[in-house]
């Protein structure tokens, strides 16, 4: 098959007046990011190709039962692209998978995206110092950059249980919901107790027969609520000037739970305070609470905004279980205790494979070497968006650029500014391509495993680690400094890859 080149579109115009070719991998919020970012400043060339059916990434696959967004909306939403107003604080899934279409649609990227489309690698090539981008079915596109926007949240993790497939009944992950499966009157046990887990329980207890909930690790919990948006407060953020303050506002109240676990042995301790009301007002039982409490310093792993999930674990027909699964049997779960859980259905609600990021997609760079040989220890990029040896290769949500209290929307968007100027960097540089110098990512990473030194993150292990405790998934300090971080970008970092021939 005749390789499908990105800038086909771009035939007519000579070759120093072209805008790069960019191929976008994922057309979630990342991928949205990007195309929208350097839209807006003429580089017009950009082919989004996504492997779902449809935009939306994340939001296109979670669609259990409650799935909302525990960053509020004003926040959880692009600054380019804000709305007056949300139906919630809160927004749930539909209607943000909505706003992500809609934003998709007004900005002209819809058009762009190819659906359907499993990249499976990318293959920088010396030569012609342009990137092949393969499909399933033969499909190829060739690009002077290629940007990997495929979360790091988007490959469902099973629990790592004996006889798993054992089990008779139906079994579905929560971000593979089964929309067929009615659960009225069925006996469900849901495994996990993380975010998708708290907003799934309080959602489908009222309609189960019987509700067993499966939990390894206790969590801290903060109010969350899933009330709609008081009419006042909407009325008042129809001008932009209050939306701005509101913003503003949510940003920095946000920011503060990046100090409490900054500085777990003060901020943290007042944090932890706070939970422990919030969690006693919610949960009266006193034995049932001592089986929730988290044994680990506050926002180890994620701090859950949830105003429900407490309640509904003392309704009479829902069970905790903190034993541990030790088998799946045909009828049920197994625990430690001797204990058979008969159900009709299991939901895993036991979040992701995270620390791979892009894998299993092959990316080979210079000289053929791959990011999985790079990453043989351990995911890492500079700022997480650049790999030494990947000229013009960019990462969204790649290593280190997750947060455990913002709003990852602001972190896309930094990360799209960062792209967008790296590559009118090259281009005034006369260069088709740039690279970060190896020495450049090294120093970045060493300042940044630094950063992690006492904070709550390296108290218990999470899906932020990898298992000898490195943390490769999060951002180590605040919304602001990553911005900064990515601002600006000094010539003397990259190497500047000529054109062919040169
Ligand atoms: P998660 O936070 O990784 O939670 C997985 C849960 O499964 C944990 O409670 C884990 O226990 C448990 N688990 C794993 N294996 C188990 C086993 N064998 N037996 C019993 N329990 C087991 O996954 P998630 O809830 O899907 O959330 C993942 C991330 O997605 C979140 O941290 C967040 O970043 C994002 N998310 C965000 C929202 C939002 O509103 N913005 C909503 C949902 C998800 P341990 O704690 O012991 O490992």
């Amino acid at each position: 098959m005749r390789p499908h080149v990105s800038g086909d579109r771009q035939e007519n115009r000579p070759e120093e007046s072209r805008p790069p070719r960019v191929v976008v991998v994922g057309a979630g919020f990342g991928g949205i990011a990007v195309a929208a970012e350097l839209l807006r400043h003429g580089l017009d060339d950009v082919t989004l190709l996504e492997a779902a059916a449809e935009p939306g990434g994340t939001w296109f696959h979670n669609r259990y039962p409650g799935a909302a967004c525990d960053v509020p909306s004003h926040l959880y939403s692009y600054s380019f692209a804000q709305r007056a107003t949300w139906t919630h604080l809160f927004s749930r899934r539909d209607e943000i998978l909505r706003y992500a279409r809609e934003t998709a649609d007004a900005l002209g990227i819809t058009p762009r995206i190819v659906t359907g489309t499993r990249v499976t690698s990318c293959a920088w090539d010396e030569e012609t110092r342009t990137w092949t981008v393969r499909a399933g079915e033969g499909r190829e596109w060739v690009a002077d950059a290629v940007v990997l926007a495929t979360g790091q949240l988007d490959k469902p993790a099973y629990p790592a249980v004996e006889g798993l497939s054992d089990f008779a009944g139906r079994s579905f992950h929560t971000a593979r919901w089964d929309e067929d499966y009615d659960l009225r009157g069925k006996r469900v046990a849901v495994i996990g107790t993380g975010a998708s887990a708290v907003q799934l329980v309080p959602e489908i207890a009222p309609l189960t027969a019987h509700l067993t909930v499966f939990q390894r690790t206790g969590n801290w919990f903060l109010p969350g609520t899933g009330r709609p948006m008081p009419a006042a407060l909407n009325r008042l953020l129809r001008r932009p000037w209050a939306r701005r303050l509101w913003r503003r506002l949510l940003f920095h109240g946000i920011e503060l739970l990046t100090l409490c676990i900054r500085r777990p042995r003060t901020v943290g301790r007042v944090g932890a305070l706070l939970s422990a009301a919030h969690m006693r007002r919610r949960l009266p039982d006193p034995e049932l609470r001592r089986r929730v409490w988290p044994d680990y310093a506050f926002g180890c792993k994620r701090v859950l905004l949830s105003s429900e999930f407490l309640p509904a674990l003392a309704r009479p027909d829902v069970d905790l279980v903190t034993d541990r699964i030790v088998r799946m049997t045909p009828e049920g779960p197994l625990t430690e205790d001797g204990r058979l859980h008969q159900v009709d259905c299991v939901i895993h609600a036991t979040g992701f494979r995270t620390n791979t990021f892009v894998l299993p997609m092959t990316i080979s760079g210079v000289n053929g070497r791959t990011i999985a040989q790079c990453w043989a220890h351990g995911a890492r990029a500079h700022l997480g968006i650049m790999v030494p040896g990947f000229p013009s290769l960019f990462l969204m949500y790649g290593p280190n650029t997750n947060t455990s209290g913002g709003s990852i929307l602001f972190f896309l968007e930094a990360q799209a500014a960062f792209v967008r100027r790296a590559l009118q960097l090259a281009r005034r540089h006369g260069a088709v391509a740039l690279d970060v110098r190896p020495e450049v990512e090294e120093a970045g990473l060493a300042a940044l495993r630094a950063r992690f030194e006492g904070t709550a993150w390296q108290t218990c292990s999470s899906w932020y680690r990898t298992p000898d405790g490195r943390n490769v998934a999060n951002w180590p300090g605040y919304m602001r400094e990553y911005a900064e971080s990515t601002r600006r970008l000094t010539p003397a970092e990259f190497r500047f890859v000529p054109p062919p021939g040169r």
